[in-house]
């Protein structure tokens, strides 16, 4: 059984129909990217998954529950974590006010301070910037501090949308490092990427959605090979 699953799924914003028939899998303890331009259905996928944008038909299952229907926070409770384009930090809280913002849902007050730990041993400058206003860091520490927010939700699955968007290419290499330390420490993780060559350096499988469908589907190391993928997507 996979984790997620979207069987053809259908979705419109009014008369704009967006996405028209998404059919892909992800697997307990994978990475999946979808690869695709600009308006191609990428995000809308993410949001159908979180309950934030309805289907008009098809199915998505989570962990095997019919989900397609699901409340927001129901599927945040089921252990499936949106991180939105965009980081969407608090500007004017501490990075560690923002990290407990994540645990918002979990009762157990030790298990989030237990979290935070973890996310201080894998992500070093959050816990160095601790006290410091949101605002003030830099991109890539604010996704950092967008990821590390999500983990202390505890996902099963962690579904990131653009993580490298507007950042240098040293840093887009570490946050791609660190979606991959995530998945070894056993979270699943779907990634949406418009820097198709920087996310197959770490993801195992990835569709290319265009027009609001999946296309082309293959591993990692294939794609990277692949005239087509090379062609649209990895550029010179
Ligand atoms: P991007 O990388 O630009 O976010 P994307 O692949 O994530 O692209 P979506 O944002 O999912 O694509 O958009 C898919 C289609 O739906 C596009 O044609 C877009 O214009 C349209 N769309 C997205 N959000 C809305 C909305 N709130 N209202 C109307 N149309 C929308």
């Amino acid at each position: 059984m996979a984790m997620l699953e979207f069987d053809n799924v259908a979705v419109y914003y009014g008369k704009v129909q967006a996405l028209r028939g998404i059919s892909l899998t992800v697997e307990e303890g994978e990475i999946v990217a979808l690869l695709g331009n600009n308006g191609a259905g990428k995000t809308t996928t993410l949001s159908t998954a979180s309950g934030l944008v309805k289907s008009h038909s098809g199915r998505v299952s989570f962990n095997g529950t019919d989900i397609t229907k699901a409340m927001p926070w129901n599927v945040v409770g089921a252990g499936l974590i949106h991180v939105p384009e965009g980081r969407r930090i608090f500007s004017t809280m501490t990075v560690l006010e923002n990290l407990l913002l994540g645990g918002y849902l979990v009762k157990d007050r030790a298990l989030v301070a237990k979290r935070i730990a973890t996310v201080y041993e894998l992500l070093p400058l959050l816990a160095e910037r601790s006290t410091q206003q949101g605002g003030t860091l830099s991109g890539g520490e604010q996704q950092m501090l967008a990821i590390g927010r999500a983990l202390i939700a505890g996902p099963k699955m962690l579904m990131l949308d653009e993580p490298s968007m507007g950042l240098a290419p040293l840093i887009v290499a570490r946050v791609m490092q660190v979606i991959s330390e995530i998945r070894d420490q056993g979270t699943t993780v779907l990634l949406v990427e418009q820097n198709a060559r920087a996310a197959l350096k770490v993801t195992d499988r990835a569709y290319v959605i265009d027009g609001g469908t999946t296309t082309i589907e293959g591993r990692a190391v294939d794609l990277l090979g692949d005239s087509r993928i090379i062609d649209a997507y990895l550029g010179a």
